[in-house]
């Protein structure tokens, strides 16, 4: 009976997550980065990779070829992609777990590959995927540091899960918050326990942490009235835009355009804003949005990742700070049944 409940609850949750599974992924960009210059850094050692990781193999699906690889060898390659190399290990430690527990949350749920893959490497479909030369190619004369950091990023997590009541979570990440992260509901359409917002300690020293997206009349006007037919946009700008209804944690979650109300979230995608922290401002006739932070801004933020490990945090109490509620501990597929 209480398998049987189990199957249920995994179903139930399916249900209600697999079309939030699907838009979720990272709108994780790498950004630019930021190299320390002119100082040699000592030679980091390569640790042997992980039993756990090693002990089973995964589908991954690159371009139109099925890959069998190593959890460790996936995730090698997600940490690569996702996060700078140049962050810090503990940082970079953080992400191999995230990174470990979306894989292994999409397998116990089914995924978006059918019986065709495990996962994908589309960032916007699963998770970013990048092998090991092309990394290197990219990262230039700090290829072996960079690599040593990303694979005993790997190792020294090996294994380690994100749980709630005893399942990987959906872990998912973005790249920078706006001080505080976001309650998943209020950036899509079911609120997870562990998705919940906290404070984020990054600040404007990101790389873009500050943006701006300005329209004239008439692109605002193309673009919102592609979604939204029924919007009365006639008149002057100045009149568009009306109520906004913004959560504590500065997240848009509606604003009335021309008498329509949307949420904050399909504003972001009809004017491809970074974030859905943003304020809007007529100047000289054009609309002008100002943004904060990148990213769905939902779970853990990579540049708060990075402020806390620079301020001595580890990856767990990273880990335990942006995910509500959770656990930490060595997990595999096998562990399901
Ligand atoms: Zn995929």
């Amino acid at each position: 009976m209480k398998r049987y409940l189990g199957v249920s609850v995994v179903l139930l949750c399916l249900l209600f997550l697999l079309p939030l599974a699907t838009v979720v992924t990272h709108v994780v960009r790498r950004e630019a980065e930021a190299e320390p210059e002119g100082e040699e850094e000592a030679k980091i050692e390569l640790l042997p990779p992980g039993e756990t990781d090693g002990s089973y193999t995964i589908r991954v699906l690159l371009g139109d070829q099925v890959e069998t690889m190593t959890m460790g060898e996936y995730l090698q390659g997600v940490v690569r992609a996702e996060m700078p190399a140049s962050f810090e290990q503990q940082a970079l430690c953080a992400q191999a777990v995230a990174a470990r527990t979306y894989t292994l949350y999409k397998m116990a749920t089914g995924g978006n590959h059918g019986d065709v893959a495990d996962v994908c490497g589309n960032p916007t479909c699963c998770q970013a995927y990048l092998d090991k030369e092309t990394a290197a190619g990219n990262w230039g004369d700090r290829a072996e540091n960079y690599e040593a950091k990303v694979e005993n990023a790997v190792s020294l997590t090996d294994g380690q899960t994100i749980l709630y009541e005893g399942q990987p979570i959906l872990a998912v990440f973005h790249s920078s918050s706006a001080g505080q992260t976001k309650n998943s509901g209020e950036v899509w359409t079911g609120d997870l326990p562990y998705l919940q917002s906290v404070s984020s300690p990054e600040g404007s020293g990101v790389p873009n942490y500050y943006s701006r997206a300005e329209f004239t009349p008439e692109e605002f006007k193309k673009l919102f009235l592609a979604a939204h037919p029924e919007a009365n946009l006639s008149g002057s700008a100045d009149g568009w835009i009306g109520e906004r209804k913004v959560s504590e944690d500065g997240n848009v979650d509606s604003v009335t355009v021309g008498g329509v109300s949307v949420r904050g979230t399909q504003m972001r995608t009809i004017f491809s804003l970074r974030s859905t922290t943003f304020e809007t401002e007529v100047q000289d006739g054009n609309i002008v949005f100002f943004v904060t932070g990148y990213g769905h801004g939902v779970g853990m933020s990579q540049y708060g990742a990075q402020q806390m490990a620079k301020d001595g945090s580890d990856w767990k109490e990273i880990i335990t700070h942006y995910y509500t509620g959770v656990t930490v501990a060595v997990y595999t597929p096998e562990s399901l049944s």
